[in-house]
């Protein structure tokens, strides 16, 4: 079968064309890549950064969100052939202490499909085998494209479900792909206003697209300023930080009303830096809440009902759809600031 891997320690991926189609074993199964898209953690893996090289063992497949077509099953796979399955990536252990309290998401023994840790496996592959356990059975009326989204729509999900935002205004800090999804989901789940942040006017504009009500281009607008206008001085209620910039995150709290939510799911690469945290959070009595990946599988449910009946449409993200074959352009895509969301098809 052919496979994009990652081979070395150092920049890159190459593909090879003669790689053994694994076999499952136990309650493993064996699938068809459908579709796979292209996250940022695959551009970290690539560009063989220091948050890359502590995750990752190399050989690896890349490519985590992926979804697939069962084709063999191992004796206590808990899945039949035909079945199409969304991967969960978060390989949680089982034994552990947040495992054994229903938190397999933040499980402290995690594996990561596609990231090289505790798997050689991953979604830039014809073929892929994982454990059924970590399959989510795509069982509503949904296309491969919208399913293919799942894993990174959940990411928005279960951050937007921490910040309880029914009638709040929120404020959503970085329209990437989890961002723009989290605009269509905020919307979904009640919120008053959308409010959303950027340097990028495209991505600016597609949020909009994507539900906001409200966009503020932060290279030529004071966020500060905006919010304080828009919500009479009193700060907003909700705020899902989605861009990782440390600078963004610092000055944040300084947007929030007295008593309101914050979510972080960016990943800041720097230290983080609060100038004035008493007024700015302690005497805020804020809630802060932090998320990594999605809920096993309530998230998954969640986001496939409400793309099945409509309630959100991720389609919008999706800015490039190209042949495994064609993953370099794909990445020289992203790494010019062209492409939003790409979807390889590993099987054309
Ligand atoms: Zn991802
Ligand atoms: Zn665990």
């Amino acid at each position: 079968m052919r496979a994009v891997i990652k081979e070395e320690a150092g920049e890159g991926y190459v593909m090879r064309e003669h790689v053994t189609t694994p076999e499952p074993e136990g309650d493993e199964v064996l699938i068809r890549v459908e579709r796979v898209s292209i996250c940022g953690s695959d551009i970290a893996l690539y560009k063989w950064n220091e948050v890359a090289r502590v995750i990752a063992t190399v050989p690896f497949i890349p490519g985590h969100e992926a979804v697939g077509t069962v084709v063999k099953c191992g004796p206590q796979a808990a899945l039949t052939i035909g079945q199409q399955i969304g991967v969960e990536n978060h390989f949680y252990c089982g034994k552990c202490y947040c495992c054994e309290h229903e938190r397999g998401d933040i499980c402290q023994n995690m594996g990561q499909y596609g990231h090289g840790k505790k798997t050689t496996h991953g979604g830039f592959s014809q073929y892929s085998v994982l454990s059924s356990k970590y399959c989510f059975p795509l069982t509503r009326n949904i296309t491969l494209d919208e399913a293919v989204l799942l894993e990174p729509c959940g990411v928005a999900h279960n951050a937007i479900e921490q910040l309880e935002i029914q009638g709040e205004d929120v404020l959503i800090i970085g329209c990437g792909p989890i961002g723009l999804l989290g605009c269509a989901v905020s919307k979904a789940m009640g919120a008053r206003r959308v409010i959303s942040a950027d340097i990028d006017q495209s991505r600016l504009d597609l949020s909009k697209t994507m539900g906001s009500d409200l966009v503020v281009n932060t290279s030529r607008e004071d966020l500060k300023e905006v919010i304080m206008r828009e919500t009479q001085q009193n700060g907003i209620g909700r705020i899902c930080e989605m861009s990782g910039a440390a600078s963004m995150v610092n000055n944040m709290f300084s947007l929030l009303r007295k008593g309101g939510h914050v979510v972080m799911v960016g990943l800041p690469k720097t230290p983080l830096h609060v100038e004035n945290p008493l007024p700015d959070i302690v005497f805020k009595s804020l809630t802060l809440k932090t998320v990594h990946g999605r809920r096993i599988f309530h998230t998954w449910l969640e986001c496939e009902r409400l793309i099945a009946e409509k309630k959100i449409d991720v389609l919008p993200v999706i800015s490039h759809q190209l042949s495994m074959t064609q993953w370099e352009t794909a990445f020289e895509a992203l790494f010019s600031g062209s492409a939003c969301k790409i979807i390889l098809n590993p099987m054309k």
